[in-house]
């Protein structure tokens, strides 16, 4: 068997903004590293359909199984979510040695471990239980106000209309109470000040890593891009794979960001168990 040089393969990863997501290449040098290497997943919208209702969004079919045989392949396999972990755990607590990185990596769960705080995070609890209220009070029933224990989401995705109006609201009360905003998809997150996002739970993550892939479908995901970005400008030998995941509500910003492109979080599970996806689903949505 001829092996590719990975140094060749990562050249022709970044040659094109979006090449073939079933670029043998690209998974002949993972397969090399596969000790080495580790997959990281963003959950809603690239594990999981997007949907209205935050609490009932499932994985897609296949993902858990997916997600199991791709633990006993490569060295690492985490998931970098604003989703609580313990939300997490209750979706894809079935997928053994998974790590869990909750409310973009304020706090975590390594396996069957206990849920740790990141020590910055834990005083804002009582904070955070204040800023639902006021929001709750404060804000037209249309925005859906979720309590995540350690920061708070405004979801306007049932309202649209309302995102200068949250978006307002949220930059007032981060600036009163020293808070951070953070804008995503269809909703505004209010969290502790510093400098946790998914770039730098990422950046920790690929530290003694050689290879990593990164799947994302939204803005915040774009700091992970980076994170591979950063690791691959200081060492060029680094493999760093960004795959967007696309979905009815996912942009253009990723998507000019990515090595490659999945058509649907439905096409994951095939795309992580085959090496190449299945074609692009009929583009009912
Ligand atoms: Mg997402």
């Amino acid at each position: 068997m001829v092996l590719n040089d990975p140094q060749e393969s990562m050249t022709k990863v970044s040659a094109e903004a979006v090449p073939a997501p079933d670029s043998g290449d690209i998974w002949t040098a993972t397969a090399r590293r596969a000790a080495d290497c580790g997959y990281f997943f963003d959950f809603d919208g690239t594990l999981a359909p997007i949907g209205d209702d935050p609490e009932e969004v499932h994985p897609v079919p296949g993902a858990l199984e997916a997600l199991s045989e791709l633990t006993g392949r490569v060295r690492r396999v985490s998931i970098v979510s604003a989703r609580p972990v313990q939300f997490l755990r209750q979706r894809l607590g079935d997928v053994p040695q998974l790590a869990l990185f909750g409310l973009y990596g304020l706090e975590w769960q390594i396996g069957a471990g206990p849920i740790a705080t990141h020590p910055e995070a834990s005083a804002f609890e009582p904070v955070m239980r204040e800023v639902t209220q006021r929001a709750s009070a404060e804000l037209p029933g249309a925005v859906l106000v979720e309590y995540k224990r350690l920061s708070v989401a405004l979801h306007y995705r049932a309202a649209p209309d309302l995102r200068e109006q949250v978006e307002t609201w949220a930059g007032r009360c981060a600036e009163r109470l020293q808070l951070r905003v953070q804008a995503g998809r269809m909703v505004v997150e209010i969290k502790p000040p510093g400098n946790r996002d998914k770039g730098s739970v990422v950046t920790e993550l690929i530290a003694d890593l050689t290879c990593a892939w990164y799947f994302g479908d939204d803005l915040s995901d774009l700091r992970a891009f980076a994170a591979l970005d950063s690791r691959r400008a200081a060492d060029p030998a680094f493999l760093g794979v960004r795959v967007m995941v696309a979905n009815p509500e996912s942009g253009h910003h990723l998507r000019s960001s990515a090595d490659v492109c999945i058509d649907a979080p439905e096409l994951v599970p095939d795309f992580l168990a085959n090496g190449s996806p299945k074609p692009p689903a009929p583009t009912s949505r």
